[in-house]
Protein backbone atom coordinates (compact mmCIF):
# COMPACT_ATOMS: atom_id res chain seq x y z
CA UNK A 1 0.00 0.00 0.00
CA UNK A 2 1.37 3.36 -0.31
CA UNK A 3 1.16 7.12 1.91
CA UNK A 4 1.02 10.58 0.07
CA UNK A 5 1.67 13.41 2.01
CA UNK A 6 1.26 16.47 0.33
CA UNK A 7 2.96 19.72 1.43
CA UNK A 8 1.41 22.43 -0.03
CA UNK A 9 3.95 25.24 0.49
CA UNK A 10 6.50 26.51 -2.22
CA UNK A 11 9.44 29.09 -2.65
CA UNK A 12 7.45 31.03 -5.52
CA UNK A 13 5.07 30.33 -7.95
CA UNK A 14 5.99 28.62 -11.31
CA UNK A 15 3.94 30.38 -14.14
CA UNK A 16 3.04 27.53 -15.41
CA UNK A 17 1.18 25.73 -12.17
CA UNK A 18 -1.55 24.76 -11.00
CA UNK A 19 -1.60 22.66 -8.09
CA UNK A 20 -2.52 23.36 -4.58
CA UNK A 21 0.29 25.50 -2.98
CA UNK A 22 0.67 28.97 -1.56
CA UNK A 23 4.17 30.76 -1.29
CA UNK A 24 3.33 32.14 2.03
CA UNK A 25 5.52 30.20 4.92
CA UNK A 26 3.33 31.76 7.68
CA UNK A 27 1.43 28.41 8.70
CA UNK A 28 3.94 26.15 8.43
CA UNK A 29 4.36 24.75 11.59
CA UNK A 30 0.12 24.38 11.90
CA UNK A 31 0.31 22.67 8.82
CA UNK A 32 2.58 20.41 10.40
CA UNK A 33 0.69 19.61 13.13
CA UNK A 34 -2.47 18.77 11.21
CA UNK A 35 -0.70 16.60 9.09
CA UNK A 36 0.86 14.79 12.22
CA UNK A 37 -2.79 14.44 13.64
CA UNK A 38 -4.60 13.48 10.33
CA UNK A 39 -1.78 10.40 9.82
CA UNK A 40 -3.29 9.47 13.13
CA UNK A 41 -6.32 10.35 12.23
CA UNK A 42 -6.55 8.44 8.71
CA UNK A 43 -4.67 5.45 11.06
CA UNK A 44 -7.01 2.69 9.69
CA UNK A 45 -8.13 3.77 6.31
CA UNK A 46 -5.61 0.90 4.88
CA UNK A 47 -7.22 -1.71 7.64
CA UNK A 48 -3.28 -2.30 9.09
CA UNK A 49 -1.85 -2.92 5.66
CA UNK A 50 1.81 -2.05 6.01
CA UNK A 51 3.70 0.81 3.37
CA UNK A 52 5.43 -0.32 0.42
CA UNK A 53 5.85 2.96 -0.56
CA UNK A 54 5.65 6.61 0.80
CA UNK A 55 5.93 9.98 -1.47
CA UNK A 56 6.36 13.74 -0.35
CA UNK A 57 4.93 15.43 -3.21
CA UNK A 58 3.37 19.01 -3.44
CA UNK A 59 3.68 21.94 -3.36
CA UNK A 60 7.91 21.11 -2.56
CA UNK A 61 8.42 19.45 0.30
CA UNK A 62 11.95 20.11 0.21
CA UNK A 63 11.33 23.48 2.02
CA UNK A 64 9.93 21.74 4.85
CA UNK A 65 12.65 22.55 7.26
CA UNK A 66 14.56 19.26 8.81
CA UNK A 67 12.36 18.97 11.90
CA UNK A 68 9.34 19.65 10.27
CA UNK A 69 10.30 16.60 8.24
CA UNK A 70 11.42 14.65 10.86
CA UNK A 71 7.56 15.13 12.93
CA UNK A 72 6.48 13.43 10.02
CA UNK A 73 8.30 10.84 9.50
CA UNK A 74 8.22 10.06 13.50
CA UNK A 75 4.54 10.15 13.21
CA UNK A 76 4.63 7.62 10.18
CA UNK A 77 6.33 5.11 12.17
CA UNK A 78 3.99 5.78 15.14
CA UNK A 79 1.10 4.61 13.03
CA UNK A 80 1.87 2.83 10.06
CA UNK A 81 3.95 -0.64 9.74
CA UNK A 82 6.55 0.54 6.78
CA UNK A 83 8.04 -2.31 5.07
CA UNK A 84 11.73 -2.55 5.57
CA UNK A 85 12.21 -1.77 1.52
CA UNK A 86 10.30 0.38 1.24
CA UNK A 87 10.71 3.20 -1.24
CA UNK A 88 10.19 6.31 0.21
CA UNK A 89 10.14 9.95 -2.29
CA UNK A 90 10.54 13.32 -1.56
CA UNK A 91 10.17 15.73 -4.43
CA UNK A 92 12.61 17.86 -4.12
CA UNK A 93 13.79 21.79 -5.86
CA UNK A 94 17.13 21.76 -7.21
CA UNK A 95 17.80 25.38 -5.16
CA UNK A 96 16.88 23.29 -1.39
CA UNK A 97 19.24 21.11 -1.72
CA UNK A 98 22.38 22.19 0.43
CA UNK A 99 24.61 19.53 1.89
CA UNK A 100 23.02 19.42 5.14
CA UNK A 101 19.60 18.68 3.90
CA UNK A 102 20.71 15.99 1.46
CA UNK A 103 22.60 14.13 4.52
CA UNK A 104 19.92 14.76 6.93
CA UNK A 105 17.08 13.38 4.12
CA UNK A 106 19.16 10.47 3.85
CA UNK A 107 19.52 9.90 8.15
CA UNK A 108 15.91 10.46 8.44
CA UNK A 109 14.93 7.19 5.88
CA UNK A 110 14.53 9.23 2.76
CA UNK A 111 15.98 7.25 0.08
CA UNK A 112 15.01 8.15 -2.99
CA UNK A 113 14.61 11.91 -4.98
CA UNK A 114 12.52 13.66 -7.39
CA UNK A 115 14.05 16.63 -8.62
CA UNK A 116 12.41 19.09 -9.86
CA UNK A 117 15.08 20.24 -12.70
CA UNK A 118 12.69 20.71 -15.67
CA UNK A 119 14.92 22.31 -17.81
CA UNK A 120 19.07 23.24 -18.12
CA UNK A 121 18.60 26.12 -19.85
CA UNK A 122 18.04 29.78 -18.20
CA UNK A 123 15.82 31.12 -20.82
CA UNK A 124 13.30 28.25 -19.96
CA UNK A 125 13.55 28.46 -16.35
CA UNK A 126 13.01 32.25 -16.50
CA UNK A 127 10.21 31.84 -18.59
CA UNK A 128 8.44 28.90 -15.93
CA UNK A 129 9.57 31.13 -13.26
CA UNK A 130 11.62 28.16 -11.38
CA UNK A 131 13.58 28.99 -8.39
CA UNK A 132 16.15 27.66 -9.35
CA UNK A 133 19.45 28.33 -12.15
CA UNK A 134 20.84 25.91 -14.42
CA UNK A 135 24.06 26.16 -11.82
CA UNK A 136 22.21 24.93 -8.75
CA UNK A 137 20.40 22.01 -11.08
CA UNK A 138 23.70 20.53 -11.55
CA UNK A 139 25.05 21.37 -8.37
CA UNK A 140 21.90 19.63 -6.73
CA UNK A 141 22.54 16.20 -8.59
CA UNK A 142 26.01 16.19 -7.93
CA UNK A 143 25.70 16.58 -4.39
CA UNK A 144 22.76 13.94 -4.15
CA UNK A 145 24.81 11.62 -5.63
CA UNK A 146 27.99 12.68 -3.31
CA UNK A 147 25.59 12.22 -0.23
CA UNK A 148 25.17 8.92 -1.29
CA UNK A 149 21.53 8.78 -3.24
CA UNK A 150 21.50 6.16 -5.84
CA UNK A 151 17.71 6.67 -6.09
CA UNK A 152 16.86 10.22 -8.31
CA UNK A 153 14.39 10.78 -10.88
CA UNK A 154 14.82 13.67 -12.45
CA UNK A 155 11.76 15.95 -14.24
CA UNK A 156 12.26 17.63 -17.60
CA UNK A 157 9.45 19.49 -19.59
CA UNK A 158 9.16 19.43 -22.99
CA UNK A 159 7.45 21.89 -25.83
CA UNK A 160 8.60 25.06 -24.31
CA UNK A 161 7.93 28.31 -26.31
CA UNK A 162 11.93 29.86 -25.55
CA UNK A 163 13.22 26.15 -26.32
CA UNK A 164 13.70 24.65 -29.52
CA UNK A 165 14.49 20.83 -30.87
CA UNK A 166 17.84 21.33 -30.14
CA UNK A 167 17.76 22.69 -26.72
CA UNK A 168 15.36 19.83 -26.04
CA UNK A 169 17.87 17.28 -27.13
CA UNK A 170 20.61 19.15 -25.12
CA UNK A 171 18.42 19.26 -21.81
CA UNK A 172 17.82 15.66 -22.43
CA UNK A 173 21.73 14.78 -23.18
CA UNK A 174 22.44 16.78 -19.81
CA UNK A 175 19.83 14.61 -18.07
CA UNK A 176 21.64 11.64 -18.85
CA UNK A 177 25.07 13.17 -18.37
CA UNK A 178 24.16 12.08 -14.22
CA UNK A 179 24.06 8.11 -13.06
CA UNK A 180 20.16 9.01 -12.60
CA UNK A 181 17.80 5.63 -13.12
CA UNK A 182 14.41 7.08 -13.89
CA UNK A 183 13.32 10.28 -16.05
CA UNK A 184 10.06 11.72 -15.67
CA UNK A 185 9.11 14.38 -19.13
CA UNK A 186 5.76 16.22 -19.30
CA UNK A 187 5.05 18.76 -21.82
CA UNK A 188 4.27 22.11 -21.08
CA UNK A 189 0.51 22.58 -20.72
CA UNK A 190 -1.15 25.84 -20.30
CA UNK A 191 -3.71 25.65 -17.74
CA UNK A 192 -6.48 28.79 -17.90
CA UNK A 193 -5.85 30.20 -14.87
CA UNK A 194 -2.17 30.08 -14.27
CA UNK A 195 0.34 33.24 -14.82
CA UNK A 196 1.48 32.06 -18.27
CA UNK A 197 -1.62 31.77 -19.65
CA UNK A 198 -1.92 35.24 -18.86
CA UNK A 199 1.29 36.00 -20.61
CA UNK A 200 0.44 34.23 -23.19
CA UNK A 201 -2.57 36.42 -23.79
CA UNK A 202 -1.24 39.28 -23.49
CA UNK A 203 1.37 38.22 -25.91
CA UNK A 204 4.39 38.30 -23.59
CA UNK A 205 5.02 34.95 -25.09
CA UNK A 206 4.15 32.58 -27.74
CA UNK A 207 1.73 30.28 -27.77
CA UNK A 208 2.68 26.54 -27.22
CA UNK A 209 3.82 24.77 -30.40
CA UNK A 210 1.50 21.61 -30.27
CA UNK A 211 3.67 20.64 -33.16
CA UNK A 212 7.01 21.28 -31.75
CA UNK A 213 5.77 19.49 -28.47
CA UNK A 214 4.50 16.66 -30.34
CA UNK A 215 8.06 16.28 -32.38
CA UNK A 216 9.43 16.42 -28.49
CA UNK A 217 7.56 13.92 -27.56
CA UNK A 218 8.48 11.87 -30.43
CA UNK A 219 12.10 12.94 -29.75
CA UNK A 220 11.59 11.95 -26.47
CA UNK A 221 10.61 8.50 -26.90
CA UNK A 222 13.69 7.39 -29.55
CA UNK A 223 16.02 8.98 -27.63
CA UNK A 224 15.18 7.10 -24.19
CA UNK A 225 14.74 3.94 -26.55
CA UNK A 226 18.19 4.57 -28.00
CA UNK A 227 19.75 4.91 -24.57
CA UNK A 228 17.79 1.82 -23.40
CA UNK A 229 15.56 3.00 -20.93
CA UNK A 230 12.12 1.54 -20.80
CA UNK A 231 9.02 3.60 -21.43
CA UNK A 232 6.86 2.17 -18.74
CA UNK A 233 4.15 5.05 -18.45
CA UNK A 234 3.61 7.84 -20.48
CA UNK A 235 5.42 10.26 -19.28
CA UNK A 236 7.97 8.08 -17.14
CA UNK A 237 11.07 6.16 -18.25
CA UNK A 238 13.45 4.24 -16.01
CA UNK A 239 16.35 1.34 -16.49
CA UNK A 240 15.99 -1.82 -16.23
CA UNK A 241 14.62 -2.87 -12.35
CA UNK A 242 14.24 1.19 -11.35
CA UNK A 243 10.68 2.01 -12.00
CA UNK A 244 8.80 4.31 -9.43
CA UNK A 245 6.94 2.29 -7.29
CA UNK A 246 4.83 4.62 -5.87
CA UNK A 247 3.63 5.84 -8.84
CA UNK A 248 3.02 2.24 -10.32
CA UNK A 249 0.72 1.46 -7.28
CA UNK A 250 -1.12 4.06 -8.38
CA UNK A 251 -1.76 2.94 -12.39
CA UNK A 252 -2.04 -0.65 -11.62
CA UNK A 253 -4.98 0.54 -9.19
CA UNK A 254 -3.30 -0.73 -5.60
CA UNK A 255 -4.61 0.94 -2.56
CA UNK A 256 -3.46 4.08 -1.01
CA UNK A 257 -3.79 7.16 1.56
CA UNK A 258 -3.25 10.12 1.28
CA UNK A 259 -2.85 12.95 3.74
CA UNK A 260 -2.82 16.68 3.60
CA UNK A 261 -4.82 19.19 1.72
CA UNK A 262 -6.22 18.39 -1.26
CA UNK A 263 -4.69 14.57 -1.35
CA UNK A 264 -6.88 11.98 -2.52
CA UNK A 265 -7.34 8.60 -0.78
CA UNK A 266 -7.97 5.01 -2.72
CA UNK A 267 -9.02 1.93 -1.47
CA UNK A 268 -10.61 -0.20 -4.12
CA UNK A 269 -14.38 0.80 -3.49
CA UNK A 270 -14.19 4.33 -2.84
CA UNK A 271 -12.05 7.44 -3.68
CA UNK A 272 -11.92 10.51 -1.74
CA UNK A 273 -10.22 13.67 -1.48
CA UNK A 274 -9.14 16.39 0.79
CA UNK A 275 -10.09 19.93 0.56
CA UNK A 276 -7.94 22.06 -0.93
CA UNK A 277 -7.98 24.81 1.06
CA UNK A 278 -5.16 24.87 3.64
CA UNK A 279 -7.30 27.25 6.51
CA UNK A 280 -10.29 24.82 6.49
CA UNK A 281 -7.75 21.96 6.22
CA UNK A 282 -6.17 22.91 9.59
CA UNK A 283 -9.71 24.00 10.99
CA UNK A 284 -10.78 20.87 10.69
CA UNK A 285 -8.05 18.56 11.57
CA UNK A 286 -8.16 21.07 14.56
CA UNK A 287 -11.55 19.60 15.38
CA UNK A 288 -10.69 16.10 14.79
CA UNK A 289 -12.66 15.71 11.41
CA UNK A 290 -11.33 15.00 8.21
CA UNK A 291 -12.40 17.82 5.72
CA UNK A 292 -12.62 15.04 2.58
CA UNK A 293 -15.42 14.13 -0.31
CA UNK A 294 -16.16 11.05 -1.09
CA UNK A 295 -17.30 9.18 -4.03
CA UNK A 296 -18.50 5.52 -4.02
CA UNK A 297 -16.94 3.85 -7.82
CA UNK A 298 -19.57 1.50 -9.60
CA UNK A 299 -18.36 -0.64 -11.94
CA UNK A 300 -18.31 1.31 -15.09
CA UNK A 301 -15.97 4.23 -12.93
CA UNK A 302 -14.00 1.01 -11.96
CA UNK A 303 -13.53 0.11 -15.46
CA UNK A 304 -13.29 3.43 -17.26
CA UNK A 305 -10.20 4.20 -14.85
CA UNK A 306 -8.37 0.68 -15.53
CA UNK A 307 -8.75 2.04 -19.07
CA UNK A 308 -7.81 5.10 -18.84
CA UNK A 309 -4.65 4.14 -16.49
CA UNK A 310 -3.63 0.90 -18.06
CA UNK A 311 -3.13 2.05 -21.47
CA UNK A 312 -0.60 4.56 -19.94
CA UNK A 313 1.93 2.00 -19.02
CA UNK A 314 3.40 -1.01 -20.59
CA UNK A 315 1.51 -3.36 -19.29
CA UNK A 316 -1.72 -2.12 -20.96
CA UNK A 317 -5.11 -3.35 -20.46
CA UNK A 318 -5.78 -7.00 -20.10
CA UNK A 319 -8.60 -8.94 -21.59
CA UNK A 320 -8.93 -11.02 -18.26
CA UNK A 321 -9.07 -7.50 -16.18
CA UNK A 322 -12.11 -6.62 -18.38
CA UNK A 323 -13.79 -9.35 -18.51
CA UNK A 324 -14.26 -9.34 -14.52
CA UNK A 325 -16.20 -6.37 -15.24
CA UNK A 326 -18.95 -7.74 -17.14
CA UNK A 327 -19.70 -9.45 -20.93
CA UNK A 328 -21.17 -6.38 -21.70
CA UNK A 329 -17.66 -4.30 -21.32
CA UNK A 330 -15.64 -7.22 -22.55
CA UNK A 331 -17.81 -6.69 -25.69
CA UNK A 332 -17.35 -2.87 -26.12
CA UNK A 333 -14.14 -3.15 -25.40
CA UNK A 334 -13.04 -5.62 -28.24
CA UNK A 335 -15.16 -3.76 -30.68
CA UNK A 336 -13.46 -0.52 -29.95
CA UNK A 337 -10.13 -2.14 -30.06
CA UNK A 338 -10.45 -3.35 -33.34
CA UNK A 339 -10.77 0.12 -34.75
CA UNK A 340 -7.97 1.21 -32.65
CA UNK A 341 -5.57 -1.23 -33.78
CA UNK A 342 -6.53 -0.85 -37.42
CA UNK A 343 -5.73 2.90 -37.00
CA UNK A 344 -2.36 1.61 -35.79
CA UNK A 345 -2.31 2.89 -32.46
CA UNK A 346 -2.89 -0.25 -30.23
CA UNK A 347 -1.06 -3.67 -30.54
CA UNK A 348 -2.50 -6.93 -29.13
CA UNK A 349 0.05 -9.39 -27.40
CA UNK A 350 -2.31 -12.11 -26.77
CA UNK A 351 -4.68 -11.04 -24.24
CA UNK A 352 -3.04 -7.90 -23.54
CA UNK A 353 -3.28 -4.39 -25.80
CA UNK A 354 -1.11 -1.49 -25.21
CA UNK A 355 -0.46 1.54 -26.78
CA UNK A 356 1.98 1.87 -29.98
CA UNK A 357 5.19 4.58 -30.47
CA UNK A 358 2.00 6.13 -32.23
CA UNK A 359 -0.94 5.27 -30.19
CA UNK A 360 1.33 7.11 -27.54
CA UNK A 361 0.54 10.72 -28.75
CA UNK A 362 -3.17 10.00 -28.54
CA UNK A 363 -3.42 8.47 -25.07
CA UNK A 364 -5.96 10.35 -23.97
CA UNK A 365 -8.07 10.04 -27.42
CA UNK A 366 -7.59 6.40 -27.91
CA UNK A 367 -8.31 6.26 -23.85
CA UNK A 368 -11.76 8.17 -24.31
CA UNK A 369 -12.83 6.19 -27.37
CA UNK A 370 -12.55 3.01 -24.88
CA UNK A 371 -14.39 4.17 -22.03
CA UNK A 372 -18.25 3.61 -21.48
CA UNK A 373 -20.48 6.20 -20.54
S1 LIG B 1 7.53 24.13 -7.38
FE1 LIG B 1 6.06 22.66 -8.24
S2 LIG B 1 4.18 22.89 -7.02
FE2 LIG B 1 5.49 24.68 -6.61
S3 LIG B 1 4.74 26.24 -8.01
FE3 LIG B 1 6.46 25.20 -9.02
S4 LIG B 1 5.51 23.52 -10.22
FE4 LIG B 1 3.99 24.27 -8.74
Amino acid sequence: MGLYIHIPFCKQACHYCNFHFTTSDRYQEQMVGAIVKELYLQKDYLEGRSLESIYFGGGTPSVLSEKYLADIMEAIYQWFTVEKDAEITLEANPDDLTEEKLRFLKDTGINRLSIGVQSFRAEDLSLMNRAHTREEAILSLDRAFEVGFQDISLDLIYGIPTSTDAHWLENMEMALRFPIHHLSAYALTIEPKTALAHFIRQGKYPPVDEAMATRQFEMLMDFAQAKGWEHYEISNFALAGKIARHNTAYWQGKAYLGIGPSAHSFNIQSRQWNIANNQTYMKEIEKGCVPAEKEFLDVVTRYNEYVMTGLRTKWGCSLGHIRAYGAGFETFFRKEMRAKIQEGLVVENGTTYTLTQKGKHFADKVASDLMMV
